[in-house]
């Protein structure tokens, strides 16, 4: 526990005897035992013993102390008004902080002021506009056992919701969502949670199933069926976020009541991208290989306008969608904004200014929104009109844009209110009047009035007092300490009449003030006060008065962000000649329960296409082919290194990720399937950066494919087995090629550098060979990066060796050791292997089967018999728990016993 934590110490022990504030510091440092309590005192927010000592040192402040009868208490304080960015360094280091503010008036209460926590910031239910990033949600997650899991942006109100059967689906959920804070329950485990989530453990009351089902219930009505996980789970998050929105005085919780659209969802609607593929191909984040960053697909994808149509692209991408349906409402509508391109354009130029609606509506229904809120809200809600008009001509074209179109309300109410209520540039604060329009409100304008005519009075007092005196350097002023005053010079003070008081002496003149004066200053300052508190009051009024259309715009955000993110993909489109995909089996009719192998119409049919990252900053980007019909679903491709092997793999896999997110492709012409699930492994050898080299770490995630993977899959293995000793290596990779083309049939492109596997492929019925070639010139090599069929010729390392100066004696050797090797190669068919149902990846038969043909060369085993002892080793051997060290030596030692 940490111990700026909870209730000091120091102060506990004489809790009976502290100061009232003091006792009031500890009862909430009680109450919220693990955030760090943010203590107003005046125009500060204190905090006292060990939180003190924490926060001098994390936000390099002064620690000063606080006397008391009790004793002397460590204090450090940051002022109200630079909040903010204080409470985001204390988020960093890792602390929740509750927010105590005073909630009464200390001018109005003769004792001790209350304080209540008004918010608790965690870095999950974040909703400052200042400590958010724009283009991304900010989840927070809660996750039960049974593995319930919701997701909530406290500050969009995006929520959803879902149920998973397994830990690694839970996995992969967190990994599309990404959250910066995790509620669990009891028993729930939190080991999926990435290391840079906050964990918060929550009341274990609030995960009950009945007190769960009542919160949703508050929420969302009786009828939500779902299972019991999800709702303790959506039970309990919801209680979570109206504890972190903090308490009214009473330590009551109130609604949140922004969050009215809860998306429940079934992962299998959606195409499974899991972390794995994710980072491979670098959908989010771009990896850094060799140093070098790169660009992420989500990157050359977003030309949105708006924050929020930024994060609706993000959540395409996060989801692709697996219905035939929803899948062409979404390239229909990419289709006619393509095609409008004026309109688009325009579009684009008007979202541009708008400001984020849905972060806006939060603030405004949790009453955190100021005046220049409201005045963005306005002005984005005035541009909704021309919105409409730019997609007017495109609703016949696209059901979605109709849609949207519908959708697109610019509440004329809402913002005749706000125009009419609120000045046009308003100040931040909103206690200090400047807020409300003139003839807005009568009693208001009554009381600007009588600010105004004490004013004009006073402004004429100066000529009227310089003619009744007949002083002309006599001058009325203003200070704030004194208030007004007339000034009178030193030499003129005979001339001073009796009505005159003295306010003020300096060394040159007195300052005095009249009884009519000083009632006419009077007059203004109650004026001035009563017109701030009107003010305050009006200002509330509007706003709760607009929160009430809180759904109304909330469903014109959603189709605003929609728009944002059709307009950024088709301007893509257009700019990068990308063409419409034909997604799924020929004539959408053909629902996935009646397709069927047989369908020929049906699989990967690509011409000439394009890596979307790497051919914006590859000069002359080489287009290529793919061809994976359903009857034959299967590519092994080599070729040499820096061929384009790898680039190749990820194009087709983002091909098929941007179709189903409703995108057109880079390509001249593509049919693709759909696509449940995108599976990749990519060797050790790739992916060192990335610190994940470990053999282990590779055959699990091959374990995860071939149990996982189906006929709807689309599997990229590149280099897989390179992790391991040759040997080995080679014999995971042929097992699993042959365990996939017989057992699964998904659709799988296979980079390998065992270029014996290119055999094993042209024996097999649904697979084929593809390689990349290169040509020697005498500058160098020059890769054409231009697919080709059939195996890569085997030779060509040594031949690269060559060009690239390595000694001509050692380039000899190593042909010649190659020509040996090609003469002593038995060719290992499917046929004459053990039958692969016997060789899954990581079993012996593997490896034995391995051994005998890597050795076929030397002088020992005739036709691959194997002596018992040594079969029965190898039998013994369970390769997911060898090091390659330990393979080596296992190696030797058989091969010495053989010899
Ligand atoms: P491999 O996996 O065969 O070693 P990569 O796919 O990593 O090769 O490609 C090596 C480099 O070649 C890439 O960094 C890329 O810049 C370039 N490249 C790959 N494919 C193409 C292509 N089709 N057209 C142009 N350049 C390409
Ligand atoms: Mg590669």
């Amino acid at each position: 526990m940490d111990e700026a934590l909870g209730p000091p110490p120091a102060m506990a022990e004489k809790a009976e005897e502290l100061t009232p504030m003091l006792s009031q510091y500890l009862e909430l440092c009680e109450r919220y035992d693990d955030a760090l309590v943010l203590f107003q005192v005046g125009d500060f927010y204190e905090t006292f013993c060990e939180a003190a000592e924490a926060t001098a040192r994390i936000l390099e402040i002064t620690l000063t102390q606080r006397e008391d009868s009790t004793g002397t208490y460590p204090m450090a304080g940051i002022p109200i008004d630079n909040a903010e960015s204080y409470i985001e360094t204390l988020l960093e280091a890792g602390y929740r902080v509750a927010v105590a503010d005073q909630v009464e008036d200390p001018d109005e209460t003769s004792g001790l002021v209350d304080r209540a926590v008004t918010r608790v910031v965690t870095p999950g239910t974040l909703t400052e506009t200042e400590l958010l990033k724009e283009e991304d949600n900010n989840f927070v997650a809660c996750l039960t056992d049974g593995y319930g899991l919701a997701l909530l942006d406290v500050s969009t109100g995006d929520f959803y919701a879902t149920e998973l059967d397994r830990l690694e689906a839970v996995e992969d959920e967190l990994q599309r969502f990404d959250p910066a804070e995790a509620v669990v329950g009891p028993d729930a485990p939190t080991d999926p949670f990435a290391s840079n989530c906050m964990v918060t453990p929550y009341e274990r009351s609030a995960f009950d199933i009945e007190n769960a089902r009542e919160k949703v219930a508050e929420y969302f009505g009786e009828t939500m069926l779902a299972s019991e996980a999800e709702l303790r789970a959506c039970g309990a998050l919801l209680s979570y976020a109206e504890y972190a929105r903090g308490g009214t005085t009473d330590g009551e919780t109130e609604q949140l009541d922004y969050l009215n659209h809860l998306t429940r969802y079934d992962p299998r609607e959606y195409m499974l991208l899991d972390a794995v593929a994710l980072r491979s191909l670098e959908v989010f984040e771009p990896r850094h290989v060799h140093g070098l960053e790169g660009a992420a697909l989500v990157e050359t994808l977003d030309e949105t306008a708006s924050a929020l149509g930024g994060r609706e692209l993000r959540d395409w991408l996060r989801r692709p969608l697996l219905d035939e349906g929803h899948i062409e409402n979404r390239l229909d509508a990419v289709e006619a904004l393509v095609a409008s391109v004026g309109d688009r354009e325009r579009a684009s130029e008007l979202l541009a200014d708008v400001y984020d609606l849905e972060r806006l509506v939060a603030r405004v229904s949790r009453g955190r929104a100021d005046a220049r809120d409201l005045r963005a809200l306005e002005s984005t809600l005035s541009v909704v009109p021309q919105l409409r008009e730019c997609i007017a001509d495109s609703t016949d074209d696209s059901d979605l844009l109709a849609e949207i179109h519908d959708e697109l309300d610019d509440c004329p109410d809402v913002r005749d209110l706000i125009d009419r209520a609120i000045v046009e540039s308003p100040p931040v604060e909103i206690t200090e009047g400047g807020v409300i329009r003139d003839g807005y409100d009568e009693a208001l304008d009554d009381l600007r009035q009588t600010e105004r005519e004490g004013k004009a009075w006073i402004d004429d007092l100066e000529a009227q007092e310089r003619e009744r005196t007949g002083v002309d350097s006599l001058k009325v002023g203003h200070n704030s300490v004194h208030g007004y005053y007339i000034e009178v010079t030193n030499p003129n003070l005979d001339a001073v009449p009796d009505d005159y008081q003295r306010r003020q002496t300096l060394k040159n003149s007195e300052r005095f003030y009249t009884p009519e004066l000083k009632e006419r200053e009077d007059e203004i300052i109650r004026a001035e006060g009563r017109a701030d508190e009107r003010e305050y009051d009006l200002f509330r009024e509007v706003r709760t008065e607009v929160g009430k259309a809180t759904e109304r715009i909330q469903t014109t955000a959603t189709a605003v962000a929609r728009l944002d993110a059709l307009c950024s993909l088709a301007t893509v489109a257009a700019r990068y000649d990308y063409c419409r995909p034909e997604v799924g089996a020929e004539g959408s009719e053909a629902s996935d329960a009646s397709r069927t192998s047989s369908d020929v119409s049906d699989g990967i049919d690509i011409e000439g296409g394009r890596h979307p990252v790497v051919e914006r900053t590859e000069e002359a980007f080489v287009p290529n082919p793919t061809d994976l019909p359903r009857e034959r679903p299967m590519a092994v491709i080599t070729g040499p290194n820096m061929s384009g092997k790898s680039t190749y793999m990820r194009q087709v896999a983002l091909l098929c990720v941007m179709a189903q997110m409703g995108s057109f492709v880079p390509a001249r012409r593509a049919e693709l399937p759909v696509i449940d699930r995108v599976f990749t492994r990519v060797g050790a050898s790739d992916d060192i950066a990335g610190g994940r080299s470990t053999f282990m770490v590779e055959m699990t995630e091959l374990a995860t494919i071939l149990e996982a993977a189906d006929e709807n899959s689309l599997v990229v293995l590149d280099e897989v087995g390179r992790g391991t000793s040759t040997t080995d290596g080679y014999a995971i990779a042929q097992a699993a090629t042959e365990h996939l083309h017989d057992e699964v049939g998904a659709y799988t492109l296979f980079a390998t550098h065992h270029h014996e596997l290119t055999d094993v492929a042209a024996e097999l019925p649904r697979a084929r060979n593809y390689h990349f070639s290169a040509e020697r010139r005498p500058d160098g090599v020059d890769f054409e990066h231009d697919l080709r069929e059939g195996p890569a010729e085997a030779s060509y390392g040594v031949e690269v060796a060559n060009t690239a100066g390595v000694p001509a004696d050692v380039v000899q050797r190593a042909e010649a050791i190659l020509a040996d090797e090609a003469d002593g190669r038995t060719t290992l068919t499917a046929d004459d292997a053990t039958p692969t149902s016997e060789i899954p990846a990581s079993t012996d038969g593997g490896e034995a089967s391995a051994v005998s043909r890597s050795s076929s060369d030397a002088s020992t085993s005739d036709g691959g018999e194997l002596p018992a002892d040594i079969l029965a080793e190898l039998q013994s051997v369970d390769l997911a728990e060898t090091t390659p060290l330990e393979a080596l030596n296992l190696l030797s030692r058989l091969k010495s016993r053989v010899e």
